[in-house]
């Protein structure tokens, strides 16, 4: 269990200085009991009480790195059980697994198909994390001809998964610099196996038979020195996984240390429907990694669809930025429509543009990522800021006319907008699926 509020409060300067945001050292305690504030905020705590709070400043789940360079994965620092009590720090990693029981070339050729599951959601690039290498021979030097495929092929960093300590030691000779994940330790070769992480400072699963064999086995490996570790409770029903992660988070957030690390789940279900919703379970429910056998788009477009949403800053919109879109190829006699930057808003503007034919350009106003509406009501989406934006967007060199389209729902800013940008305002159809019908009508340049 983690120190209570009045426990850390006794550790504190106790002068109220607020020069960690908060409004007293009281609250500031009862922040970071609840794992909302970190002692690092604090500038003027002693030494002594730094050690003493040392465990409870932790995050509740430790953060862990995978790979390096461009693409290493980083795991864990949650503090959360639910999204919306405040986020879900880093987004569960997709991994898709390579069997070194294929050749060379078709190894290879998975892996390219791996790279290519990348896609735009958005306005946001997403793609998987992880190739996962699987010693399904159980012959150690297939196993490494294999990992030195994948690795010469990707560089996404690479899980390799086998329990052989003598196949593990060798495929780290080839790619132990990339600091792949090791998967992994169980009770049987856990010493062999946390000697390599060591060795390499490389992340590594260690995978108990069940809840408390976990438990003990991580005090092992702890005890033997390495802490970058991901948890895998054996279980492999969609059931008991998803008992088994909800434990290990709830857990996790109660300071039990042997599970405050990030997690580690495997997808076996053979029906292809079925295993796609059992990864959607673990992407939902705390999993930090989910290792996948399936490398078809149509199966991972919406696990990432799933992940964005679950993984996206509740208190933050998504956010375009604010800058000039062109939609087909516009020229000087192009309509000129103004929005907000809320993504949503922004893609409906941008997907009814391009259906009505006509191409245009679109200036996403910044109201910090929210609606057309929502942006008015809130003081966001003013007339100053849109004659602020016709100025010094660079539209007025683009087009030769002065005419601007709002959306329908805000023509109460037409008025004020013609008065101070000096542009004639047009105040378009209150949804955006009106634009093609409003063009038809009243767009002549
Ligand atoms: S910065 Fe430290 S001393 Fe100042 S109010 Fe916050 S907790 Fe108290």
């Amino acid at each position: 269990m983690g120190l209570t509020g009045l426990e850390i409060f006794k550790q504190l300067p106790k002068t109220n200085c607020k020069d960690c945001g908060h409004p007293t050292c009281l609250a500031f305690a009862m922040a970071m009991a609840a794992g909302k504030a970190g002692l690092d905020q604090c500038p003027h705590v002693s030494e002594a009480a730094k050690e003493a709070l040392g465990a409870a400043s932790a995050p509740p789940v430790a953060l862990v790195k995978i790979g390096t360079g461009e693409k290493e994965l980083t795991l864990g620092n949650e503090t959360v059980l639910f999204r919306h009590d405040k986020r879900f720090e880093h987004p569960t990693g997709i991994a898709i697994t390579v069997s070194d029981t294929a050749g060379k070339e078709e190894i290879a050729a998975r892996v390219g198909q791996i790279n290519k599951l990348v896609f735009d959601r958005v306005g946001q690039l997403h793609s998987v994390n992880l190739v996962a290498v699987t010693n399904d021979s159980g012959d150690a030097d297939k196993f490494v001809a294999a990992v030195k495929v994948a690795a010469e092929n990707t560089a996404y960093p690479l899980i390799l998964i086998t329990e052989d300590t003598a196949a593990m030691e060798k495929a780290l000779e080839v790619v132990g610099s990339k600091k792949p994940l090791l998967c992994g330790a169980t009770a049987a070769n856990y010493e062999g196996m946390t000697a390599l992480a060591k060795k390499y400072e490389a992340p590594m699963v260690v995978k108990g038979a069940d809840l408390n064999g976990l438990a003990e086995l991580v005090e092992k490996v702890v005890a033997l020195g390495h802490k970058q570790l991901i948890l895998d409770s054996g279980a492999r029903e969609v059931h008991k996984v998803l008992a088994d992660q909800t434990q290990i988070r709830r857990q996790a957030l109660k300071r039990f240390r042997p599970f405050g690390y990030p997690t580690i789940t495997f997808v076996t279900n053979e029906d292809p429907v079925q295993a796609v919703a059992d990864a959607a379970v673990y992407i939902c429910k705390y999993a930090g990694i989910v290792v996948l056998q399936t490398a078809d788009p149509a199966d991972i477009l919406p696990l990432i669809t799933l992940r964005l949403n679950i993984y996206t800053d509740p208190q933050k919109p998504i956010a375009v930025e604010s800058k000039i879109y062109e939609i087909g190829n516009p020229g000087p006699d192009s309509p000129v429509y103004i929005t907000t930057n809320f993504s949503l808003t922004y893609f409906c503007v941008a997907g009814d543009v391009e259906a009505s034919r006509v191409p245009g350009y679109i200036l996403p106003v910044d109201t910090d990522g929210i609606s057309v509406l929502t942006g008015w009501a809130a003081g966001k989406f003013t007339p100053e800021k849109i004659a602020e934006m016709l100025k010094n967007s660079g539209i007025a060199e683009k087009v030769s006319h002065r005419k601007v389209i709002i959306p329908g729902g805000v023509a109460v800013l037409s008025g004020k907008l013609q008065e101070l940008s000096g542009w004639e305002v047009l105040v378009g159809p209150r949804e955006s699926s009106g634009i093609p019908s409003f063009l038809k009508q009243r767009w002549n340049v």
